[in-house]
């Protein structure tokens, strides 16, 4: 049986995974959340101090594997669920650099293509729509202004000890942007049939209603 696939791609922090979310719960979908099995491969790499010229050879014997729990995504290396372990600011830039080597990409596209080709799934990324579900039944690139992106990254980490300052966040996430669609191996960017929604102006719930009511309209 064909399962539905929606691709939802975009930028750090424009509320990808959050909105996913819901409108998977709503939906009954899968929520797989791509940048998880990068950030789980970074924590890997750094946790075993392996240097750039090795990440080619060690990508190899990285097992990274994805659990559902009432719905909600875990991400296993081996057998050690690292699901708050990779939610830091250093692994998101080490994830960000190392993203960009392609044995990391080819080591987890097999994983995420066979978890559509089973499931009913929402997958957000950067690269679903344009690389990982060419074919996907609905593709949307998520974006807000790397201000309001900040902004929101900020309010979202400022009741937390150690918040870095929001001049730090925007720098992170303008880091980001550019790692992610200056390399070489299926950079960031909008699918040729994806629709473009800009959350900059929309509260949460109205960005997942549009998400949604995009998603109906079309399977
Ligand atoms: O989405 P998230 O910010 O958790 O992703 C962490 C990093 O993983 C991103 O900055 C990006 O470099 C990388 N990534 C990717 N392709 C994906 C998902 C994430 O390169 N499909």
């Amino acid at each position: 049986m064909k399962t539905i696939n929606i691709a939802i791609d975009g930028p750090a922090g424009a509320g990808k995974s959050t909105i996913a979310k819901m409108v998977s719960a709503e939906l009954g979908y899968i929520y797989v959340d791509t940048g998880a099995m990068y950030r789980a491969v970074a924590l890997y790499l750094t946790e075993n101090n392996i240097p750039d010229e090795d990440i080619e050879k060690a990508v190899e014997k990285v097992e990274v594997s994805l659990k559902f729990v009432d719905g909600a995504q875990r991400v296993y290396l081996g057998d050690r669920d690292v699901s708050e372990l990779i939610r830091t600011p250093e692994i998101s830039m080490a994830a960000s650099r190392t993203s960009a080597v392609p044995a990391v990409r080819a080591r987890l596209f097999d994983l995420q293509q066979k978890l559509a080709r089973e499931n009913n799934i929402i997958m957000d990324g950067r690269d679903i729509g344009t690389v990982v579900l060419p074919n996907a039944d609905v593709k949307i690139f998520l974006t807000a202004s790397a201000e309001e992106r900040a902004n929101r990254r900020y309010k979202e980490l400022s009741e937390k000890p150690d918040c870095p300052s929001y001049d730090e966040i925007l720098k992170d996430i303008i880091q980001r942007d550019y790692n992610d669609m200056h390399r070489e191996t299926a950079p960031l960017k909008q699918a040729d049939d994806a629709v473009l929604v800009d959350t900059t102006e929309l509260t949460l719930e109205q960005s997942a209603a549009r998400i949604s009511e995009i998603i109906k309209e079309r399977v």
